[in-house]
């Protein structure tokens, strides 16, 4: 199985600094690659990433602020340069579709691939494959935001052994697996319970139901924390979260690992924004990102809520 791993490609709010790109990221999760608010530069970030337009299968925008939207005619402009062979879904707010339009025809370029617009109205599911569901919240911000929230199913893992003593093997496998039962065999008696994972991408926003609700029990939730603690009425002013916010949301939500990101320029030392999730409670893995880290979902939990024996 292909990595599960979160890829940044910048980290600043509303202009680019010498050492951080205007906002981009972009999620491996199995055979997806979801490009998430690709701003101004995300096409060359992505070069310096390792990612590749062919590796692109949707892209996700939260919001039509530039850093969160300046990329998408490069990006598009790529995914048609590169013949990209399959369909590549745009979600993003429906009350943003003029500017959608714009971006994706900004200038010239002959059209070679699939680019599929589905635009979010409404909170709920906007995308169900057989290994997910992708759903979207409405933020608070100046303009509509939409966060989102990425779900796999529940599921069962087989295990090797038990098979081969209830004398499973070979196709007889996948149709246990399918009917549940098989020749007195029942999948629950050859299997443990895999629970599923879950993925949270939440910005620009101030505090607001939907930001608990997209973070709860997340094993990576990417959040923004323009302002730290002492700019709080700053952040409430203009729609944003400050970092002990973030860390507090995070830890009443059981997150597991934590992202920071979309700082304001206006700091000089990053790591003051993991001090202050810190000191708000959170105490699972956390990240102050940087362009071009890479953090890597956290390995799969067991059923019993420890961490598992990876994989699955
Ligand atoms: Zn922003």
């Amino acid at each position: 199985m292909s990595p599960r791993e979160f890829v940044v490609l910048g980290t600043a709010s509303q202009v680019p600094t010498r050492d951080r790109n205007h906002n981009g990221y972009v999620l491996r999760w199995d055979d997806e690659g979801i490009l998430f608010d690709p701003g101004e530069g995300s096409q060359r970030q992505m070069l310096r990433a390792g990612v590749s337009a062919h590796d692109l299968t949707r892209i996700c925008v939260t919001h039509f602020h530039g850093d969160h939207s300046l990329g998408l005619a490069g990006t598009v402009q790529r995914i048609n340069l590169d013949r990209v062979p399959h369909p590549v879904a745009v979600h993003y707010p429906a009350s943003g579709q003029r500017y959608f339009e714009r971006l994706r025809y900004a200038t010239a370029y002959r059209e070679a691939a699939e680019l599929r617009p589905e635009p979010v109205a409404a909170d709920g599911p906007v995308a169900r494959t057989p290994g997910f569901t992708l759903s979207a919240a409405r933020l608070s911000h100046p303009v509509e935001a939409f966060g989102y929230r990425l779900d796999e199913p529940d599921g069962r893992r087989m295990v090797p052994g038990l098979l081969a003593e209830a004398g499973v093997a070979g196709p007889d496998i996948g149709r246990l697996q399918r009917e549940g039962e098989l020749r007195g065999v029942r999948l629950a008696d050859v299997s443990v319970a895999r629970p599923g994972q879950s993925f949270a991408f939440v910005m620009d926003t101030r505090l607001c139901p939907a930001v608990p609700l997209l973070a709860r029990g997340c094993d990576l939730l990417v959040i923004e924390s323009t302002f730290l603690d002492e700019d709080a009425a700053l952040a409430e002013d203009f729609g944003h979260l400050t970092a002990g916010q973030a860390g507090r949301v995070a830890a009443e939500a059981g997150v597991r690992h934590l992202v920071l990101t979309h700082f304001s320029q206006r700091y000089a030392d990053p790591e003051e924004f993991g001090r202050q999730a810190r000191a708000a409670g959170y105490r699972g893995g956390l990240t102050v990102a940087r362009d071009l880290d890479r953090v890597p979902v956290p390995r799969r939990r067991t059923a019993h809520g420890g961490p598992g024996p990876g994989g699955g």
